[in-house]
């Protein structure tokens, strides 16, 4: 899947070029290249299941169903994968969170299909209680379910209708919008220091991640050296993001100092969970026009 960003080596020589590069689901970076030859890694902020979801809403519009469906059914596992990674970090915070998700990442659970959703059952159920059991039933219960009809995509030779990929999308947007603004910090668990508690755990998770991430890569290693060095900053390159490419507003995700109190987010949950497939596509339509302006 393509994604575009703007070029900051391109900015400095005051050229309007694009960073283009492909999604791969493995990495948290993209590898991008411009066409007047810079080239970057790019650690964008939203987080992958966005991009999968908004991908999806683009094939739909097409009517391109097959694409569309196992979009969002990965944009699916994504979330799923996510949540139970920013649930693990919540109980251990800080350094050590991170460095047990990073440690644990490894395990195949993550990564395959069916595993992967056991372990966001488990984890959904304990850290939302009833409140999720509508979204879970929908997901799995019956051979209408969501789960069923990935599995007779997948392992059969069935392909997805509008209507089956109207369900995933519409069930993802409600899953992913409750999951955003539900997790939240509480008076027992407050937010961690420096950290505004009216942030989501899964907004503060993403981002901590990300920028772990970037750390960890050479160019960032290199920079951090010189800057330290020299005393003096050094204009920032499409390598060297100082943080992590903060793009949240160009995309469909709630991003949280938006919502000042928690009776805002339940106004904007109801909100969200009142939209429909159509609603959606109108969204995603105008985040494209403000893109093309
Ligand atoms: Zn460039």
């Amino acid at each position: 899947m393509k994604v575009k960003f703007p070029c900051f080596d391109c900015l400095q020589e005051n050229e309007n070029g694009e960073l283009i590069g492909e999604i791969d689901g493995v990495h948290d970076y993209v590898s991008c290249k411009c066409e007047n030859g810079h080239s970057a890694k790019v650690f964008p902020q939203t987080p992958l299941y966005v991009y999968l979801l908004e991908h999806a809403l683009d094939a739909y519009k097409n009517q391109m169903y097959f694409e569309a469906f196992l979009s969002a059914y990965s944009s699916l596992e994504n979330l799923w994968r996510i949540t139970a990674k920013a649930a693990l970090w919540n109980s251990f915070r800080g350094a050590k969170g991170l460095d047990l998700v990073e440690k644990t990442s490894e395990l195949s659970t993550y990564h395959q299909s069916e595993r992967c959703l056991g372990l966001f059952l488990q984890t959904a159920i304990q850290f939302f209680g009833a409140a999720i059991q509508p979204y879970l039933k929908e997901l799995i219960q019956g051979n209408k379910s969501i789960v069923s009809v990935r599995n007779r995509i997948m392992h059969g030779s069935a392909m997805p209708s509008q209507n089956d990929t109207k369900q995933v999308i519409e069930l993802l947007h409600h899953l992913r919008s409750f999951v955003e603004l539900k997790m939240t910090y509480t008076l027992e668990m407050d937010a961690p220091k420096g950290i505004d508690s009216k942030q989501g755990i899964l907004q503060t998770f993403s981002s901590l991640f990300v920028i772990e991430q970037q750390r960890k890569t050479p160019g960032f290693k290199k920079y951090a050296k010189e800057v330290i060095h020299r005393g003096s900053e050094i204009p920032m390159t499409n390598d060297l993001y100082n943080g992590p490419y903060s793009d949240t507003s160009l995309h469909m995700w709630h991003s949280s100092p938006m919502f000042t109190q928690e009776m805002d987010r339940e106004k904007e949950l109801k909100n969200q969970l009142s939209m429909g497939i159509d609603d959606l596509v109108k969204e995603r339509s105008k985040l494209i026009n403000l893109l093309n302006q």
